[in-house]
């Protein structure tokens, strides 16, 4: 046991005090997004109400003020994902920009038809369509990682996709259906020794995992804010500078200029070259908050309460007769998809939510993957640093109780 201060943290979350249905609250949705705490609040709070103004642009005390809070936050980001400049940081919308932004720029920098980008079949949707609508416009190819049965991605298959043709390998750091965590050290360095790049949908990873882009030498890193226990609307794309610098901009507009005349426009130095129109400063501001927050109580603390609730959950999920694990990989974490023998995801889902408790239930947004294993969803538990082990009984409670109603 951990000398872990849940009752503290808990109480930094408003939501997880409110009843649903009439029954305390259980959160196991963490993977679709995570709560707020005050100290995020407050900070986007303190902006609306004391800083507020447009950034960059104005030499008034407020711009001024509001802009340097917005570059702080950058900051806080590269820190947090060890980058080895600020310049690396761009801030989007969220993963789906983010790998959006690479798709788009990247793409139309350096791919042509029969180029091959490596995916694998665990993705998210938001790592298979912006490739599928690159195929459309420049006609690439898009190969894909198989999944093995455990969940675990078939790393011979990939070294044996790897090969010259090869100008891009995009995967998944912590798989959202299975809990999968890839060996994405491996991916790169096997893709590095072809001078391949390896770009790495850090959605679920960046709040469960520690993330250091430079010892992982990958070459773009993507998440977002509302899985941080941040604001939505805000995320980040963490690129190498030697790639950023080369790739051309995706969307024009104030901001990612130098100048701009009819005869030619320049582009701004990074990375404002990315961030055309005035961004979410708000919401960048709330996710350093969240950084600072999370940095507060400690990450390895977070990793380790996390990893023995993870164990507990899975282990009293288990006793239950007639569920259905999928992802049983050895190296997972931070959530838990199953099915119970001839009970619908959804309507299991529901009658959860009847006794208060969250669970995402469906294909997760990884339909090729729902395909893999021939079902329609699944029921999938995801953890966050404030659940407890008593919420984990609760869910195991619920489900003995809709076994019941199904008779
Ligand atoms: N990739 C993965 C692995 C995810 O879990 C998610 C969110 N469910 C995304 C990408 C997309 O994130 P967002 O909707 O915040 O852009």
């Amino acid at each position: 046991m951990i000398n872990y201060p849940i009752e503290a943290i808990r109480r930094d979350f408003p939501i997880l005090s409110r009843p649903v249905n009439g029954r305390p609250l259980v959160y196991f949705d963490n993977g679709a997004t995570t709560q707020t705490p005050n100290q995020v609040v407050k900070a986007m709070e303190k902006v609306y109400l004391e800083i507020n103004s447009n950034i960059h642009r104005g030499v008034h005390t407020l711009s001024n003020l509001c802009t340097e809070a917005f570059e702080n936050a950058r900051k806080k980001a590269a820190k947090y994902v060890g980058a080895a400049s600020e310049k690396e940081v761009i801030f989007t919308r969220g993963t789906t920009e983010a790998i959006n932004l690479v798709a788009h720029s990247f793409g139309e920098t350096f791919l042509g038809k029969d180029d091959e980008i490596i995916i694998s079949a665990m993705e998210h949707h938001s790592n298979i369509v912006p490739w599928q609508l690159l195929q459309k416009r420049a006609g690439i190819i898009l190969r894909i990682i198989p999944v093995n049965d455990d969940g675990s991605l078939d790393m011979e298959e990939f070294h044996n996709l790897l090969n010259p043709k090869t100008k891009l390998v995009a995967v998944t750091h912590l798989s959202n259906v299975l809990g999968t965590i890839n060996p994405v050290e491996k991916i790169i360095e096997a893709a590095h020794n072809i001078n391949v790049p390896v770009l790495i949908d850090g959605a679920q990873a960046i709040q469960h995992l520690p993330v250091d882009v430079q010892k992982l030498d990958c070459d773009f890193y993507a998440f977002s804010g509302h899985k941080l226990y941040g604001p939505t609307g805000i995320g980040i794309l963490y690129g190498k500078e030697k790639w950023l610098n080369e790739m051309v901009p995706w969307q024009g507009g104030g901001e990612m200029i130098q100048s701009v005349s009819f005869e030619k426009t320049t582009f701004n130095e990074l990375p404002y070259k990315f961030e055309a129109g005035t961004p979410d400063y708000v919401a960048a501001i709330g996710l350093g908050a969240a950084m600072d927050y999370v940095g507060a109580i400690g990450f390895d603390t977070i990793c380790e309460h996390e990893t023995e609730l993870f164990q507990y959950a899975f282990d009293r999920l288990s006793s239950i007769e007639g569920m259905q694990f999928y992802g049983t990989a050895e190296k997972r974490t931070s959530l838990i998809s199953f099915l119970i023998k001839g009970i619908h995801p959804f309507d299991a889902g529901t009658l959860l939510d009847k006794m208060g408790i969250a669970v995402r239930t469906g294909h997760h947004c990884a339909q090729p993957l729902m395909d893999r294993f021939n079902i329609p969803g699944t029921i999938r538990a995801s953890f966050g640093l404030y659940n407890t082990k008593q919420e984990v009984d609760a869910l195991v409670d619920g489900l003995i109780k809709v076994k019941q109603l199904f008779g």
